[in-house]
């Protein structure tokens, strides 16, 4: 089987693969409370698992997990680092100029954490100004609302957050059942306080576990189904727009 991994490459190997590649593909994670019932490291995970699956099927390489992300929501819970925007920020950046001097092709910030999103199109922004990069690409949790509706008992949260709720749990009862305990997973669904998209609030004042939804609901089956749509569409996307 072809390796996709460029940490398992030795530097003559990984060379020629991030020159060759259709795109190198920067996997961001966190450590970050996933409620009573899974690893802080889920999104470290869910990004590993999906980063590889799309270079497989894109003909991609795959540098390691970045394991911390911008967590600003969750800070408060035991286990949870946030970086700063700015250190996010400038660490993405920094990969992404070492690459661009090894004759990457494309580079993908892939996001396997909601809160790392908006960061990555920031980073990609900020290197298309000062460095003219117009190869930085950003991709991570697409058709949430579409898909949670067709395959969960359980809506959003406050119509967007899936946080270690049904869909999440789900998606890691397929990757790494290991990491999940059921007989801990709880339904937790707060009321949503008054202004929490108008001012910063933190999960910590106004819920417990740190879920948003049920993840007692969550069965292998839904996560596996999940992930074969979201990787169709990432494959669909990368093969379309990156060349
Ligand atoms: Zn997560």
């Amino acid at each position: 089987m072809k390796e996709h991994l460029i940490a398992n490459m030795t530097w003559p190997e990984a060379e020629q693969s991030i020159k060759e590649a259709r795109a190198v593909i920067l996997p961001l994670g966190s450590t970050e409370q996933h409620g009573y019932h899974m690893a802080v490291g889920t999104d470290t995970v869910v990004s590993d698992y999906v980063c590889l699956e799309l270079a497989a099927r894109t003909n991609c390489v795959v540098l390691p997990t970045l394991p911390y992300g911008q967590v600003w929501s969750a800070k408060g819970f035991p286990a949870t680092i946030s970086l700063h925007q700015s250190t996010f920020i400038q660490i993405v950046k920094d990969i992404v100029v070492s690459l661009e001097q090894q004759g990457a092709r494309n580079i993908i910030l892939f996001s396997g954490h909601y809160g790392n999103m908006q960061p990555s199109r920031d980073a990609a922004r900020e290197l298309m100004d000062e460095y003219g990069y117009r190869n930085v690409w950003y991709l991570g949790y697409m058709n949430v609302e579409k898909y949670n509706a067709a395959l969960m008992q359980t809506q959003l949260w406050n119509k967007k957050t899936f946080h270690a709720a049904e869909l999440e749990t789900s998606i890691m009862l397929h990757i790494s059942p290991e990491k999940v305990r059921m007989e801990k997973a709880v339904r937790e669904e707060p009321e949503v306080p008054a202004g929490l998209d108008l001012r910063p609030i933190h999960w910590k004042e106004f819920s417990q576990s740190g879920l948003f939804g049920n993840a007692a609901l969550a069965t292998e089956e839904k996560g596996k189904q999940y992930l074969e749509w979201w990787l169709n569409d990432l494959t669909q996307i990368v093969t379309q727009n990156i060349g």
